[in-house]
C-alpha cells in the first residue's frame, strides 16, 4: 500500500505521488507573531510535523517551508499597545514560537522565510499580475486582485463568487468588484512602508505566502497546508494570486482541525492558561506532544486539563514499558507493516495507537512472562511508532532531564577552570607572576571572569 491523504481540493483521499520521485515539497503557512502560541497555533506544527517524519521514514527528500507573517495589522496595534518597535514585537513572539515548536520536537523547517525579507518577490509577483490583467491600481496606492477574472476562484471552499461578501480590506468604490482582495495596501502616516511602481505601502496578507512559495518550492509544488480556517479566504488568494501568475501551485492541499474548548474554537477568552509555555508547567513537551498529536489531524481536539493528565499519565506508562525493556536488549526503531497501514491511510493515528496499545499489553504479559525476546520486540514496535508520532523518549531532543545535562557541564567546566587556577595559584608562589598573569588572561579571553576570595578564587561567566 502506498500512501494516500485527503485532499481538501479533490474532497478525497487520493494516492500521493510526488512531482519529482523521491522529493516532496511543503509549504505549511506558519504563525502570525503577534502573540504568544497557544495550544490551538502549535497543534498545526504538530500534525504537520508527523507528516513530514512520515514521509522521511517513507524515504522521500523533504523541503519543508514555514513562513513567519512578521508585518500585519495586529502586529502593529500590539506594537502600539506594547509601545515597542513593530519589528520589536515580531522578534520577540518570533522566539516565543520558535521556543514552543522547539519544546515539542517540531523540526526545524528546512527553510523558515519572514514575509519582510520577500518583497522583492511580492512586487515581482505583483507586476506579473498588473502584466497579465489580473490585478489593477485605481491610484490610491493600494493594487487588488480582480477575482472575477478567474474561473477557478473558490474551488477549493465549494463558494460560489455571487455569494460572498464584500472583502471588507478596503473602501468598495475605489474596487471594480467589492469582492476584489488586496494584495497591497498603501501605509498610513507612521506605519511601516516599502516603496512599489503604486506607491509606499506594505503587503496584503496573502501575497507573502505565493510569492515564497513560488521562491522556495517553484511554480508547482506536493502539498500545501494549514489550519481549516485558513481555507477562506486565505488560501483561495493563494491559488487565485499564484494561478492568475500562471503558476500552478499546490497539488494537495490538506488542513488540520482545531483544537476546541467547549465545542469552540480556542480563543483569546480563555486567556493565558493555554498558552505553551503555561502547559509546560504541568506537563512536560513530550507529553503536550502526545496529547496533540494523538488526535486525528482532521478530527477537532478538544481540550481539557483532565483529558491532558489522562493523556500524559498513559504516556507515561508506555515510557515506563519502554524503559524496563532496555534492560532487556536494544530497542530498534522498527516500523511494522501493521503500523505501515495505518499511517498510509491519511496518516491514521488513532488506528496506529490502537495497534501501539496492543504492543504494549502483550510487551508486558511477555514481561511476567519473562520473555525477553518478546518484551524488546514489542517496546521496538512500540518505539517505531513514537519516533514517527515525534514523541520518542530515547531521542535526544527529549532528554528527560536537560537540567541534569547542563549541570553535568557545568562539572566539567568547573574541573578544567579550577586546574587553570590550581595552576596560576602555584605560579604565583613561586613568584614567577608573569607566567601567572598569562594564565589570568587564557581565562578572561574565555569570557571568564576570577574573583579572588578569602576561600580562594570563584569564577563566573561574564
Ligand atoms: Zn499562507
Amino acid at each position: 500500500m502506498s500512501l494516500s491523504l485527503y485532499n481538501t481540493a479533490t474532497r478525497s483521499v487520493d494516492t500521493f505521488k510526488a512531482i519529482t520521485p523521491g522529493k516532496v515539497g511543503i509549504y505549511l503557512c506558519g504563525a502570525t507573531v503577534q502573540a504568544e502560541p497557544h495550544i490551538g497555533h502549535i497543534r498545526s506544527g504538530v500534525n504537520f510535523d508527523i507528516l513530514r517524519r512520515w514521509l522521511i521514514h517513507s524515504g522521500y527528500k523533504v523541503t519543508f517551508i514555514r513562513n513567519v507573517t512578521d508585518i500585519d495589522d495586529k502586529i502593529l496595534h500590539k506594537a502600539v499597545h506594547e509601545k515597542a518597535p513593530w519589528w520589536a514585537v515580531a522578534m520577540k513572539y518570533e522566539r516565543a514560537f520558535t521556543d514552543a515548536y522547539r519544546a515539542l520536537n517540531v523540526m526545524p523547517p528546512t527553510y523558515e522565510p519572514r514575509a519582510t525579507g520577500h518583497i522583492t518577490q511580492m512586487i515581482s509577483l505583483m507586476e506579473r499580475l498588473v502584466e497579465r490583467g489580473y490585478a489593477y491600481a485605481p491610484g490610491n496606492g493600494d493594487l487588488y486582485l480582480e477575482v472575477r477574472k478567474l474561473a477557478s476562484y473558490l474551488t477549493l471552499s465549494g463558494q460560489k463568487l455571487d455569494d460572498l461578501l464584500p472583502a471588507g480590506d478596503a473602501d468598495d468604490s475605489v474596487k471594480r468588484d467589492p469582492r476584489d482582495f488586496a494584495l497591497w495596501k498603501s501605509s498610513k502616516p507612521g506605519e511601516p512602508s516599502w516603496p512599489t511602481p503604486w506607491g509606499d505601502g506594505r503587503p496584503g496578507w496573502h501575497l507573502e505566502c505565493s510569492a515564497m512559495a513560488h521562491a522556495y518550492l517553484g511554480e508547482e509544488f506536493d502539498i500545501h497546508g494549514g489550519g481549516l480556517d485558513l481555507i477562506f479566504p486565505h488560501h483561495e488568494n493563494e491559488i487565485a494570486q499564484s494561478q492568475a501568475a500562471g503558476y500552478g501551485f499546490a497539488r494537495v492541499w490538506m488542513h488540520n482541525a482545531w483544537v476546541t474548548a467547549s465545542g469552540e474554537k480556542m480563543s483569546k477568552s480563555l486567556g493565558n492558561s493555554l498558552v505553551v509555555r503555561e502547559i509546560l508547567k504541568r506537563v512536560r513537551g513530550i507529553e503536550l506532544r502526545w496529547y496533540l498529536g494523538s488526535a486525528h489531524y482532521r478530527s477537532m481536539l478538544e481540550f481539557s486539563f483532565e483529558a491532558l493528565e489522562e493523556s500524559a499519565t498513559s504516556f507515561r506508562r508506555i515510557e515506563g514499558f519502554l524503559h524496563r525493556a532496555k534492560e532487556h536488549g536494544e530497542v530498534h526503531v522498527l516500523i511494522s507493516d501493521e503500523f505501515k497501514s495505518a499511517m498510509d491511510d491519511d496518516l491514521a493515528v488513532p488506528t496506529a495507537l490502537a495497534l501501539l496499545s496492543g504492543w504494549l499489553r502483550s510487551g508486558n504479559s511477555a514481561i511476567t512472562d519473562g520473555n525477553f525476546t518478546a518484551v524488546v520486540e514489542e517496546a521496538s514496535k512500540i518505539r517505531g511508532a513514537l519516533n514517527v508520532l515525534g514523541c520518542d523518549p530515547f531521542d535526544s531532543a527529549f532528554d528527560a532531564d536537560k537540567s541534569s545535562d547542563s549541570s553535568s557541564q557545568k562539572e566539567v567546566l568547573d574541573g578544567l577552570i579550577a586546574g587553570l587556577l590550581q595552576e596560576r595559584e602555584e605560579a604565583r608562589a613561586r613568584k614567577d607572576f608573569a607566567a601567572a598573569d598569562r594564565i589570568r588572561d587564557r581565562i578572561s579571553t574565555l569570557g571568564i571572569t576570577i574573583e579572588d576570595t578569602a576561600s580562594g578564587p570563584r569564577w563566573s561567566i561574564s
